[in-house]
């Protein structure tokens, strides 16, 4: 499965946040016999949608899609140096297949900041100057070796000047997932800064009311997602039932958890997308790809439904709850039989057919 790499600071509040995503009970329900990394935190994607389909269905339980976090530790001024901690550091976040990076802006003063003030750009900058500087040794390597390939003619030359375009990029310190370019040439250098950001703010419970302190912190970041929430809230939040837990949430303002909030735009970021199937025993959200085929969305069951895909039967949420049924929405010509070539759409609800 894709991961989520948490990056950020000391004291800004990763752990604290890690240690909500541990304590809901998403993991339990999706790896029953898996053993997890301490490391990895796992939440639900939230989807109202799966409610409604296990009432339609009279299902007996709900699987929404999991979104998995790793917990990155030890970024410090001078991470890129490699000495240490910093060496570590950079080996996990490559395996992470997009950043959240959390930066602090709650204000307080028992909490030492490690620069001695709360400054979030100046935070952010110096995270992603580590890993800019990172990939421009990652970079400076690789060229050596590609410009020997392209005189060997063992590649071509839009590798190097894809490599060369990305260089220059870093040398105006931009990351890369916003430089605008087209990584794909040397996306086996695996880049730190390619990789897709989101940011995580953690404020006090006040500023999440405060839209225009939000939409300035928002405008920091951008076009990369940010999504605001108070870390000690969200640790609070794991405690208590599904009802005490929205009037907390109500009582700051808020409709829904940094946590879920988190697992959406992780998500998204990550470039997934789910589908529903829905019968007796389980409503399931699958975790696909955007744009993904109707073959590979069958293949995210089980490789043998891609193997021997045949067709699907795709009716939109939409139109099955106003249908109420299966039976009704095919009545009603709802029920679409799609083949090979279908790409997947926000809310089909699925029931494949197949050779074994
Ligand atoms: P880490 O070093 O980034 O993992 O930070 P921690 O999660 O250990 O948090 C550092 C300190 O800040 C701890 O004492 C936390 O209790 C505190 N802290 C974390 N989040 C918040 C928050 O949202 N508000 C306040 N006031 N304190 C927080």
């Amino acid at each position: 499965a894709l991961t989520i790499g948490i990056v950020g600071l000391p004291n800004v509040g990763k752990s604290t946040l890690f240690n909500a995503l541990t304590q809901n009970d998403a993991l339990a329900a999706n790896y029953p016999f898996a053993t997890i990394e301490p490391n990895v935190g796992v939440v639900n994607l939230p989807d109202a949608r799966l409610d409604k389909l296990a009432e339609i269905f009279g299902s007996e339980r709900i699987l929404p899609a999991p979104v998995s976090f790793v917990d990155i530790a030890g970024i410090v001024r001078g991470a890129s140096e490699g000495e240490g901690l910093g060496n570590q550091f950079l080996a996990n976040i490559r395996e992470a297949d997009a950043i959240a990076q959390v930066v602090r802006g709650f204000s307080d003063p028992d909490v030492v900041h490690v620069d001695g003030a709360v400054d979030p750009a100046s935070d952010m900058e110096t995270i992603n100057t580590e890993l800019i500087i990172a990939d421009m040794q990652t970079l400076d390597k690789a060229l050596v070796r590609l410009e020997k390939e392209l005189k060997n003619r063992k590649i071509d030359a839009s590798v190097v000047e894809t490599a060369k375009d990305a260089r220059a990029a870093l040398d105006e310190g931009r990351v890369l997932s916003h430089a605008g370019l087209d990584l794909e040439p040397i996306r086996e250098l695996g880049l730190l800064t390619a990789k897709p950001f989101l940011y995580v703010f953690n404020v006090d419970e006040g500023v999440l009311q405060d839209r225009a302190r939000l939409d300035e912190l928002a405008a920091l970041v951008a076009p990369a997602k940010a999504i605001f929430l108070d870390a000690k809230i969200e640790s609070e939040l794991t405690e208590l039932d599904a009802e005490d837990a929205a009037e907390l949430l109500a009582s700051i303002g808020q409709e829904e958890s940094g946590l879920d909030q988190l697992a959406r735009v992780g998500f998204d970021t990550l470039g997934l997308q789910t589908y529903l199937t829905a019968g007796p025993k389980e409503a399931r959200a699958w975790t696909i790809k955007k744009g993904a085929t109707a073959p590979q969305a069958a293949g995210a069951i089980h490789t043998d439904f891609e193997k021997g895909f045949i067709k699907g039967e795709i009716i939109s949420f939409e139109d099955l709850v106003e249908a109420g049924s299966v039976a009704e929405a095919r009545a009603k010509g709802k029920a679409r039989m799609e083949g090979k070539d279908y790409i997947m759409q926000d809310g089909d609800v699925c029931e494949w057919r197949f050779n074994v």
